[in-house]
């Protein structure tokens, strides 16, 4: 049909169906669909007790949903017999769990922590900060200006001290897949653990834990079409049993005397407090749904798009997109600057446009100090996204250096 947002998936977006925003945002925060908001709903009006609590049917069954979510979400990440899937609020909480508890715990003086320079901030600081307690050394994992990360560059980074890795497996600025699974292989030659941040792939592209050789993978609900406060930490379980409690108090013991306790098992050791039932069910619609759309499908209408905006930013002067030329290294996101005008003024002029885009340098700011690239607007791009929302986007930005007073 020939009406502007004719895409069979944007009509299951609530926000979305009724409204003409334009929404380029996904990279951080995904819209939702009526199932997710469904089941949210569902889980407080039929299951709602607290879990693992109570021995009352309400409350089992408000285990068993939590477990049912947990049974989706290892069957998602094909995660083996001996890994084990942990409840958190995000992706941030999930990668300070692993650095508070296995980071703390286990690294030393002398040790070496091996990030890459494109890391999110929440796959930085908190092995900034286990560097600091430990006087472990926290070494970059450069990459080029197109994000590749070469096999001199991991030769580079790594040594026989390496004990750790974190990095992600998508870049949320650049968009680029990072080469994870020999990553993972040079980790395991050297008896190092590795971490991956999957919070920009797992909405995309199917994550597998084996096949990428994650000894610890986290990711957050929200941006995959799930509720907001609940995320994911994989582990492997020979790790996690071996590690103390991130968070401790209720939910998180088998006993307590005055002076000490014994910890549940994993993972309940790992979710102390009563944790988002409610989102945890969301969260399982979320990956039911996303898997009902296919990845294959999710990843065709990205293509098409990431292609037409790329090629179309490409030819306005004055813009410049950050990452490969390539459409297919961008996974939806399209990250550029406008000679002369603050990303701050572009997101506006975008926003009178109806159109709304992230503005800034996305918590990667050793990423943008490596590029001499002060600050960006992002556009990101999911499968509800239309070829008429790419169109408006592009005549917004062409017009974005006259509306600030410049000539041609
Ligand atoms: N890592 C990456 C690569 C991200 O893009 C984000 C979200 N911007 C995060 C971590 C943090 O996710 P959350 O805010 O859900 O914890």
């Amino acid at each position: 049909t020939n009406h502007p947002y004719c895409n069979p998936y944007r009509r299951n977006f609530p926000l979305l169906a009724e409204n003409p925003l334009i929404y380029l945002d996904s990279a951080a925060t995904a819209q939702k669909p009526a199932c997710v908001l469904q089941a949210e709903r569902e889980f407080y009006e039929r299951y709602n007790a607290n879990p693992m609590r109570g021995f009352y049917a309400l409350s089992v069954e408000a285990t068993e949903r939590v477990e049912e979510a947990r049974k989706a979400v290892r069957r998602f990440l094909n995660a083996p017999p001996e890994g084990e899937v942990i409840f958190t609020r995000n992706t941030t909480e999930s990668l300070n769990l692993v650095a508070y508890s296995y980071g703390l715990s286990r690294l030393k003086a002398g040790d070496e922590i091996v990030v890459s320079i494109m890391e999110h901030h929440s796959n930085l600081l908190p092995w900034q900060m286990v560097a600091r307690q430990t006087g472990a050394r926290l070494k970059f994992l450069e990459c080029g200006a197109d994000g590749r990360i070469t096999q001199e560059r991991l030769n580079e980074a790594f040594s026989e001290r390496t004990k750790l890795v974190a990095v992600a497996h998508v870049s949320n600025v650049l968009g680029c897949e990072n080469p994870v699974a020999r990553i993972a292989a040079m980790a395991k030659e050297r008896g190092a653990v590795l971490v991956v941040d999957a919070a920009q792939s797992a909405p995309h592209m199917p994550v597998d834990v084996q096949a990428l050789g994650a000894d610890f993978l986290a990711f957050s609900g929200h941006k995959l079409m799930g509720p907001m406060g609940i995320g994911v930490l994989y582990g492997r379980r020979e790790l996690l049993e071996e590690m103390p409690p991130f968070l401790t108090g209720g939910e998180m013991i088998d006993s307590v005397t005055r002076t000490g306790a014994v910890f549940a098992p994993v993972p309940y050791k790992f979710e102390a407090g009563t944790v988002n039932a409610a989102g945890a069910w969301g969260l399982k619609e979320a990956i039911r749904y996303l898997e009902a759309v296919g990845f294959e499908a999710v990843h065709r209408q990205e293509l098409a798009l990431t292609t037409m905006a790329l090629e179309g930013l490409r030819q306005i002067p004055h813009v410049k997109v950050l990452g490969s030329e390539k459409a297919e290294e961008h996974c939806g996101i399209l990250t550029f600057t406008v000679d002369g005008v603050h990303p701050h003024d572009v997101s506006a002029i975008l926003d009178a446009d109806g159109i709304a885009v992230r503005a800034g340098n996305h918590c990667a700011q050793p990423l943008f100090d490596f590029l001499k690239v002060n600050a960006a607007t992002r556009a990101s791009i999911y499968f509800y996204n239309t070829q008429e929302e790419i169109a408006a986007l592009l005549r917004s930005v062409a017009g974005i250096r006259r509306k600030m007073g410049y000539g041609e």
